[in-house]
């Protein structure tokens, strides 16, 4: 059997690394073609050599002698800048791992689609912003996109996808992150050491912080629109403290199904690697007798207002999603900075919406001056906030 080939952008984040994880547990299954990272020099060359990688990419030009320096000898291409990682996105590979995170995953994850790869999309940003125009190229190009966060993972398993028209709920599971039960007052003192701690995950620091605020599972909201086709009222959100129930659909005759596991983030990228096969994981096995319980509860959209500012951009649709989440992506680098406060996070996206209603986008650079424009008024806000 030919190897598959794949190219992972974001290499040495969190789904990057458990990505490569997986991908040195099968090396007769799968080949790697290139990796990128945007800083971590290191971290790429390690990966680049232990994948015997064709290319490594870094996306900080400054970073481009270390990289060169880390990769000499070795064989392996070594090139750097934002557009070096938007051709290695092009390369080619039957399947692109799309594990960068925010805007910046944009371009590439394009790239990707329009080079004819099957994309594992981890990277929620792109699809929010410019969800409508990815799946037009997707469908344009015959290429699938298969979703790598857990929930919609979920979903895309137990989804009748020829056959939508008998679905009619898509209900997706929240953990309610680390301040499920807090009230408004003990939010506001949170720091962002705290906020980076999630109950059942190990992530990245800013789907952490999308995580703590439930903006995560607003943003996850649009990015189901976008991926199954349903009107905005057929997407409901259920907390459900141990994430061990994935996400649900349910069916018209009142069949609902869903996908179970333990939270690791390897069973649903190792879906998207050996699809439409499945490969073998060391994740740990669900044992529901030994956990006796699951538990569910509605969200909480008062003490979680990023629920509510989140689903009224997904029911507008046009430009609201980018503003969204272009605004937050900023808000959310100010609290780990340090420059405000948790609760400062959801009101300043909630402002820069208010204020900023340009025409949808029709094509990626309206989006990207959408995103540039929203980010521009967000750090305003927040300047004007601090003086
Ligand atoms: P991370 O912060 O751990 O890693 C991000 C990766 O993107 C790194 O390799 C980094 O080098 C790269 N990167 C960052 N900025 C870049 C830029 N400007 N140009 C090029 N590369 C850049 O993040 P993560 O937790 O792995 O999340 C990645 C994506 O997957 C996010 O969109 C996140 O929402 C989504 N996701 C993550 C998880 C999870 O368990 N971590 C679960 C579901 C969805
Ligand atoms: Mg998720």
């Amino acid at each position: 059997m030919a190897r598959k080939t794949i190219t992972v952008l974001g290499a040495t984040g969190s789904v990057g690394c458990s990505t490569l994880d997986l991908i040195g547990r099968n090396p007769d299954r799968f080949e790697v073609v290139a990796l990128t990272a945007n800083s971590d020099v290191k971290g790429l060359a390690a990966a680049a050599i232990a994948t015997g990688a064709r290319r490594a990419v870094i996306g900080d030009e400054a970073m481009r002698p270390a990289l060169s320096e880390a990769l000499a000898g070795t064989g392996i291409e070594a090139a750097a800048g934002c557009a070096a990682v938007i051709e290695a996105a092009a390369m080619g590979a039957d399947l692109v791992m799309a594990a960068i995170v925010g805007t910046a995953g944009l371009r590439p994850a394009m790239a990707a689609i329009e080079a004819g790869s099957a994309l594992a999309l981890a990277n929620k940003e792109s699809l929010v912003s410019a969800g409508a125009l990815m799946i037009r190229a997707a469908v344009a190009r015959g290429v699938i996109i298969l979703p790598v966060d857990s929930e919609h993972n979920a979903v895309f398993q137990c989804f009748d996808r020829e056959r939508p028209e008998n679905v009619s709920r898509v209900i997706l599971t929240a953990s309610g992150g680390p301040f499920r039960d807090w009230d408004h007052d003990a939010m506001r003192a949170v720091t962002p050491e705290r906020a980076v701690q999630h109950p059942n995950w190990s992530m990245g620091a800013k789907i952490s912080v999308d995580s703590a605020t439930m903006m995560n599972k607003g943003l996850e909201l649009i990015e189901a629109r976008h991926l199954f086709g349903l009107p905005p009222d057929r997407y409901d959100i259920l907390v459900h403290p141990q994430s061990v129930v994935h996400s649900l659909v349910e069916y018209r005759d009142g069949s609902v199904l869903a996908q179970l596991g333990a939270p690791d983030m390897r069973t649903p990228i190792a879906y998207a690697l050996a699809w439409p096969d499945r490969i073998d994981t060391p994740c740990a096995r669900l044992d529901l007798a030994a956990l006796g319980r699951l538990d569910f509860e509605p969200p909480d959209a008062e003490r979680f207002p990023a629920l509510r500012v989140a689903r009224a951009a997904m029911e507008e649709g046009g430009a609201r999603p980018a503003i969204l989440n272009a605004a937050n992506e900023e808000a959310v680098a100010a609290f780990l900075a340090g420059r405000i406060c948790f609760l400062d996070i959801v009101a300043i996206v909630e402002r820069v919406l208010e204020r900023y209603d340009p025409p949808a986008p029709s094509a990626l650079d309206d989006v990207l001056a959408i995103d540039g424009e929203a980010r521009l008024r967000a750090r305003e806000l927040m300047e004007r906030q601090a003086a």
